[in-house]
């Protein structure tokens, strides 16, 4: 259930709805944004009675929450949620674009592609230090080495980085180094990482399972706001069919479908969805003209060379194609209403 107090609600009158909440037993979390305050009834077993809450002093309504998640849904905050990450936004409608090798592989490595994207307009840099890799016998990142370097690539650019944490074991480390945590598809529903997640004082990127639904991932994205973190990305990323033409599926239905059912920003990994280079640009056109928030695209100066997702990642010049084609898409959704 959410509270509404009105506009004028005393923070006494919004103090003793808190207190009557926990009373019972439930936990009370005021939520942020809007013009009134609004407070959130979690950890109720059944159906809350209303007549607890209607007629006290300063609440408007009370509304039943229908839907299994709470905090992430627009039931509970009507406002989009922006993420904020040093000086880029994330989430306030315009189009932020990660991008970057798809693992650390060399400070050269690194620092020559972060120049090459950051020069076609990438607002952010990606590279994983620890690699979740199908095989044991492929390369498995560089760890806190490559972590080190993302600190080099973030010094010498300004762009801030975003890294994958594996495991609830060098998620400290993950923090200290990353400005935006990702958690991948394989870890989803890895439930102590994303109670980790809840605790961390950087903003996560929560990518889809490969096999979840939209209800999952949200639920997933769930444990983390419950945890006390509300700076959550999702982050598309293709699920697995039958197919055989790409790595994935990139289900773009998910871009409309997130923003109706939830407030946080929601971006498009094209690369892990097509798993070919030829599909990247397309799908990333795509990405921008059902509004998705941003993108996340692997580049590689020399793909053919590269330790993981050669095969995927673009070369600098058809990121550069990449960025001018989603600007101009961009310019005819949003400024050509
Ligand atoms: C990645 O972005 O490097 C990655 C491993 O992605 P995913 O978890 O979507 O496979
Ligand atoms: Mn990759």
């Amino acid at each position: 259930m959410l509270v509404v107090m009105n506009h004028k609600a005393t923070p006494e009158e919004i103090e003793a709805v808190v207190a009557i909440i926990e009373e019972r037993g439930y936990t009370a979390r005021p939520i942020p944004g809007g013009d009134r305050v609004s407070i959130g009834i979690l950890h109720n077993k059944g159906p809350v009675d209303p007549s607890l809450i209607l007629g006290l002093p300063g609440v408007k309504e009370a509304i039943s929450i229908t839907r299994p998640y709470k905090l992430v849904s627009r039931e509970f905050k009507n406002e989009d949620t922006i993420v904020q990450v040093g000086d880029v936004a994330i989430g306030n409608n315009h189009m932020t674009i990660i991008a970057g090798p798809c693992a650390i592989e060399s400070e050269t490595q690194a620092l020559t592609i972060a120049k090459h994207v950051k020069r076609s307009g990438a607002q952010l840099f990606r590279g994983g230090a620890f690699k979740p890799r199908t095989s044991p016998y492929s390369f498995q990142g560089l760890g806190e080495k490559g972590l080190k370097i993302l600190a080099k690539v973030r010094e010498e650019t300004g762009l801030p980085v975003v890294t994958e944490v594996m495991d609830f074991e060098t998620f400290n480390i993950v923090e200290e180094y990353a400005d935006i945590i990702q958690i991948g598809t394989r870890n989803m529903q890895n439930f102590s990482l994303l109670k980790r997640a809840g605790d961390a004082k950087k903003p996560i990127m929560l990518k889809r399972g490969m096999a979840a639904t939209i209800d999952e991932w949200l639920m997933a994205a769930e444990y983390i706001l419950e945890g006390g973190n509300p700076n959550v990305i999702l982050c598309e990323r293709g699920v697995r069919t039958f197919v055989n033409h790409s790595r994935n599926t990139l289900d773009l239905s998910a871009v409309p479908v997130v923003r109706k059912e939830s407030h946080l920003p929601i971006i498009i990994d094209p690369s892990h969805a097509a798993g070919r280079r030829d599909q990247v640009i397309p799908l990333s056109r795509a990405a921008v003209a059902v509004a998705a928030h941003g993108l996340m695209v692997e580049v590689h100066h020399e793909p053919e060379k590269a330790m993981s997702d050669g095969a995927q990642s673009l070369y600098p010049h058809q990121f550069e194609m990449l960025c001018r084609q989603v600007e101009s898409i961009f310019e005819v959704f949003q400024n050509g209403k």
